[in-house]
């Protein structure tokens, strides 16, 4: 067994309180491009330009334009050995939670129950001048979706610009600074106040276990284990060894 995957599980065994944080590279290799890589999606949409609240205010059906191709590449999506392998930790007793930056449900169709979703979610619809919630199911093809006061709606997902749900963000600090355990897998980490997770982790003095396919901000400063590589690869393995140490 590969020394670091090893380490990796040990600490999960031993960790009465594991948090894993996670942003789009584990949803990468499902289809949905991340931010960060070149080609596709967000060459077209300069998350800059398309992703504000500012941008939405101004011209929701230009921003509309980008979320339908987004919802188009969703609803293909299934999730992957990374988001399996996070479901069946946590059915093991060895994960207690995941709060993502994704907004993609992939964790929650993998089977995970206890899901924070840090940057809201794709699946309602609400309204900026009434109000209004709306399922998304409710509006399917309609573009752009509009509210029955005649606006335009916006999915329930944080944009840049705007303030991350207060449940979301007191949770997932609450558990930052409790847990023993912490996994960072798939996030470049620049997005704030997420950013600030790991740190509070670190200070609390939990190991930080990083999953990624290149080094962050986090790995030479924060990281204690680094595990270099696909996503679904490393958390399949890590599953693997911890299955293996424990007998099973
Ligand atoms: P990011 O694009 O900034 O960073 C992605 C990270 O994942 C990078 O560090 C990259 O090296 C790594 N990565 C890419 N493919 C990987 C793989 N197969 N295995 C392991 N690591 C891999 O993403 P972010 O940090 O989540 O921040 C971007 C923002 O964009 C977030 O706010 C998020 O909400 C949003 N976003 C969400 C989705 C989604 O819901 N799936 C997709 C794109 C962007
Ligand atoms: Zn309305």
């Amino acid at each position: 067994m590969d020394e670091l995957i090893d380490k990796a599980a040990r600490i999960i065994l031993g960790s009465k309180l594991t948090l894993a944080l996670t942003g789009a590279g584990i949803s990468v290799e499902s289809g949905i491009p991340d931010f960060r890589s070149r080609g596709g999606l967000w060459d077209r949409f300069d998350p800059e330009e398309y992703a504000t609240i500012y941008a939405f205010r101004k011209t929701p059906e230009k921003v509309w334009q980008m979320l339908k191709e987004m919802e188009g590449i969703v609803d293909k999506a299934r999730p992957n050995e990374a988001h399996i392998g996070l479901a069946e930790l946590e059915r093991m007793g060895l994960l207690q939670c995941i709060s993502t930056q994704n907004v993609d449900n992939l964790h929650q169709e993998a089977g995970s129950r206890d899901v924070i979703e840090y940057h809201g979610n794709s699946r309602s619809l609400i309204c900026l001048w009434c109000n209004k919630r709306y399922d998304y199911r409710e509006k399917k093809g309609e573009y752009p979706p509009k509210c029955e006061c005649g606006k335009i709606l916006k999915p329930d997902v944080i944009f840049f610009g705007e303030a991350i749900p207060p449940s979301a963000m007191t949770r997932s600090s609450q558990l930052a600074s409790t847990c023993q355990a912490l996994l960072i897998i798939g996030t470049s980490a620049v997005v704030y106040p997420f950013n600030v997770l790991p740190r509070q982790a670190k200070q609390a003095g939990a190991k930080i276990i990083e999953v990624n396919l290149e080094k962050t901000v986090l790995t030479d400063h924060i990281t204690d284990i680094f595990l270099h590589g696909k996503a679904s690869e490393k958390v399949s393995q890590v599953v693997s060894a911890v299955r293996e140490l424990r007998g099973l």
